[in-house]
């Protein structure tokens, strides 16, 4: 067993080269990527990159040298095209192919696109790597009208940043509240009014149905109503990297299926990140799009890959930066959880604890560390505390359960 490679130069990637090497891995060790650079952290890109407060250097994981130390073969610029299981050989677009005996596939996702009339046109922009931020941030000067399409975290991330330049920003959203998939109603009427009061408006319930302009993009064209825009970015969600698994007969099913060893339906292929579909920590399958994952499940693909198996069941977490807010959240919250709020959101400092059958659920916490590490606490240990305690603010988060 002396051939690792890894399809996708992302943040399971490079984790999963220092926790190889960390576990005394000593056979050879590939990485290959389609963008030209090493693998670079994305958070920042919707955040302090795009605001200009992050230098381009400082989003690289890890510096060069690491690479060279762990002995990686660092294959950049290059797509892996195809996985030849009988042959155990990964194809790459070049007409070149590698050998393994073990392989993983941190793949990552994509934007989701959308296809309506007018999306080729010249500023019409989606964001998912550093080169969409070089170019979406050349847009953003005072007096830009910017139409963000979908008041998800990026677009609200990117939102917050584009106001504070000057930017004239209107979020188109379908739903009737923002950030529907991630947060608890009153968390996202808490956000919606912190961007109204910083300069920000909103079309909800509105989807966006073409985009208008000749050779740019001139507005947004929405079923209620129309958005004159100089600039428009779309984030809508994305999806999984899972083709080239999927072409090789691995099971998929929004995402890469892979058990709680990240152990693919091939017992020598591992997936990791945001690609992945897998057991969820409170039961049930899920796919994440986060840092946490994409770290830990790497951290778990690689023990198997040198032959230490250990399940994954930590914890998820997930955090946002949009102004001075910082939302920290840790569990998956579901429709039915009973919410209790702790502290006050007008002191823009207060937290949602989600309730399950009594047993602490998730967390939502805004500039709330306190409570956001004690409701990961819980979270971990499944414990059952009572609304009425979470509501005290006279209780310590820290003595809580
Ligand atoms: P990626 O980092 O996407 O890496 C996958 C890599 O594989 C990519 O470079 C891809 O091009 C490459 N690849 C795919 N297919 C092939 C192939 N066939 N051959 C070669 N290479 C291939 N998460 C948080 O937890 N908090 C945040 O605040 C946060 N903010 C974010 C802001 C932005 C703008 C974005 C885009 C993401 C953010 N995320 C955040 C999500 C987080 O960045 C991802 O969950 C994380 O990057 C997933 O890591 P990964 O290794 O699975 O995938």
């Amino acid at each position: 067993m002396n051939k690792i490679v890894i399809i996708g130069a992302g943040q399971a990637a490079a984790q999963a080269v220092a926790t190889l090497r960390a576990e005394a891995y000593a056979g050879a060790l590939t990485l290959i990527g389609d963008e030209p650079f090493p693998p670079y952290q994305r958070p920042p890109l919707s955040k302090a990159y795009l605001s200009g407060d992050f230098a381009r250097d400082r989003l690289f994981l890890r510096p060069e040298s690491f690479y060279v130390e762990s002995q990686c073969t660092m294959v950049l610029g290059r797509r892996a095209v195809k996985i030849d299981r009988a042959a155990k050989r990964v194809h790459l677009e070049d007409g070149s192919d590698l050998p393994y005996d073990r392989l993983l596939l941190a793949t990552g996702a994509r934007v989701r696109t959308l296809p309506l009339r007018g999306a080729g046109l010249a500023g019409v922009h989606y964001l998912r790597g550093i080169a969409d931020v070089d170019a979406i941030r050349a847009h953003l000067a005072p007096g830009v009208r910017l139409a963000v399409v979908g008041g998800g975290y990026i677009g609200l991330e990117v939102a917050a940043v584009a106001v504070k330049r000057g930017v004239d920003v209107t979020v188109i959203e379908a739903a009737d509240r923002v950030m529907v998939r991630a947060v608890t109603p009153p968390m996202s009427a808490f956000y919606e009014q912190a961007h109204r009061s910083a300069g920000v408006k909103f079309l909800l319930n509105a989807t966006a149905q073409a985009f208008e302009g000749s050779s740019s993009v001139t507005g947004v064209v929405t079923n209620a109503g129309n958005v004159a825009a100089d600039v428009v970015l779309i984030g809508v969600g994305i999806v999984p990297n899972q083709e080239i698994a999927a072409d090789a007969g691995l099971q998929c099913n929004n995402g890469i299926v892979v058990d709680e060893y990240a152990v693919t339906s091939d017992p020598d292929i591992f997936a990791a990140g945001d690609c992945t579909n897998h057991p969820a920590f409170a039961g049930g399958r899920v796919r994440l799009e986060s840092v946490q994952n994409a770290i830990d499940q790497a951290k778990h693909a690689a023990l198997g890959m040198v032959g230490r198996p250990s399940a994954y069941h930590e914890v998820p977490w997930f955090w946002s930066d949009q102004y001075d807010l910082k939302l920290q959240i840790a569990g998956l919250a579901k429709p039915d959880d009973l919410v209790v709020m702790r502290g006050d959101p007008a002191s823009r400092k207060f937290a949602a604890f989600h309730l399950r059958e009594g047993v602490v659920a998730a967390v939502e916490a805004v500039n709330a560390a306190p409570e956001y590490i004690a409701g990961r606490r819980l979270i971990a240990a499944r414990a059952r505390v009572t609304p009425e305690r979470l509501a005290d603010p006279s209780i310590p988060a820290r003595s809580l359960g």
